[in-house]
């Protein structure tokens, strides 16, 4: 069996952050990068508040470079999928796609998805006219009509990137007040292009290869509508990837990791970093900030399994 000291789960910012942390601290990580690598910023073009690119970056450059980075000193990254996991002893166990893998530590940088409404029809259309990324298949809409699903900062950001090439852009939200900030709120209420749809579901999508309309069911009235779009952008939040390890360690309500220790998860040795456990910030820059600590948390922690006595966290922080 293959063991390793450090083994990252996750290829977003947070995963490769902690593996060049822990490839400088001379850890040797493993990196379970999964098919899908790069995470999140995969979907998305210019990335333009990631601190060091003034001119901005695309999503899948950025991502290229953390990998580049991780891999310089000495990172081993697998592109495959975790299946199971067994946290219950030490050394952990790894499944991957078949190969078991033994780790002392193991950090959970497995990030969030997006949420779907969960229609048939959502799925057998999914790119072709429904879709959970403006930045990714807004320009697909060029004087199109569209709708967006949601009424939180996401469904903002989308419906308003979503008028640089929509003639008109819908909002539907399930209740008559939106739950987002109240200048994202502002920005979309004054723009002439967005109109809003309160206290109305989507029941269903049609369209036979492409979307062409949605069925609208307005909660109140109970009325239902079909309401003619050429697309569909779902944007009711994201969910965190913890379900490999629901029965492993703990989660919150809303199925996020929870921290007990700094980075460290309810299992001894196990991190977490990144979206998989952040609901507030969600952010390129934060994820990999948490990708630091982890590591650091790890190294530190693996040497207190190694000399008891040292301590288990970091006595102060320590530069680059
Ligand atoms: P969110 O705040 O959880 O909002 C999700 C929205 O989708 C809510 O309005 C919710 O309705 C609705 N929704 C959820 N499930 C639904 C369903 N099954 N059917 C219909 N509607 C459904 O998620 P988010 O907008 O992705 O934002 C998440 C976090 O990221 C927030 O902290 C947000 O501030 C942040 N964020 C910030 C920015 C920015 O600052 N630029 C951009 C995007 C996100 P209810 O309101 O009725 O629950």
């Amino acid at each position: 069996m293959n063991r390793v000291k450090v083994l990252i789960i996750g290829s977003g910012p947070a995963g490769y952050t902690a593996a060049l942390y822990a490839a400088r601290a001379r850890l040797e990580p493993l990196v379970i990068a999964g098919r899908e690598n790069g995470g999140q910023l995969m979907l998305t073009t210019d990335v333009e508040n990631y601190p060091g690119f003034p001119e901005g970056v695309l999503g899948p450059e950025l991502m290229d470079l953390f990998r580049k980075q991780a891999e310089r000193f000495g990172s081993k990254i697998i592109d495959k999928n975790v299946t199971k996991v067994d946290f219950s002893r030490r050394p952990f166990r790894v499944e991957v796609e078949g190969d078991m893998w033994e780790a002392e530590s193991v950090i959970l940088a497995t990030g969030a998805s997006s949420k779907w409404l969960g229609l048939p029809n959502e799925t057998k259309l999914r790119g072709h006219g429904v879709s959970s990324c403006a930045t990714c298949d807004g320009a697909f809409f060029k004087d199109r009509e569209l709708v967006v699903v949601g009424g939180g900062d996401s469904a903002m950001e989308e419906a308003s990137f979503l008028t640089r090439f929509a003639s008109k852009v819908t909002i539907v939200h399930r209740r008559d007040e939106f739950r987002a900030s109240k200048i994202m709120q502002e920005r979309v209420l004054k723009n002439p292009k967005i109109k809003v749809v309160w206290d109305t579901a989507v029941e269903d999508i049609l369209g036979d290869g492409k979307v062409t309309s949605v069925k609208l069911r307005n909660l109140k009235t109970k009325a239902v509508t079909d309401y003619k779009t050429d697309g569909v952008f779902v944007a009711i939040g994201h969910e965190p990837n913890t379900k490999i390890f629901r029965t492993h360690v703990d989660l919150d309500e809303k199925g996020y990791l929870v921290l007990k220790r700094h980075s460290m998860t309810s299992v001894e040795g196990v991190f977490a970093a990144g979206d998989v456990h952040d609901i507030r910030y969600r952010q390129a820059i934060t994820a990999a900030g948490a990708g630091c600590r982890a590591a650091m948390d790890a190294e530190k922690w693996l040497e207190e399994q190694e000399h008891p006595g040292a301590r288990a966290v970091p006595a102060a922080p320590r530069r680059a």
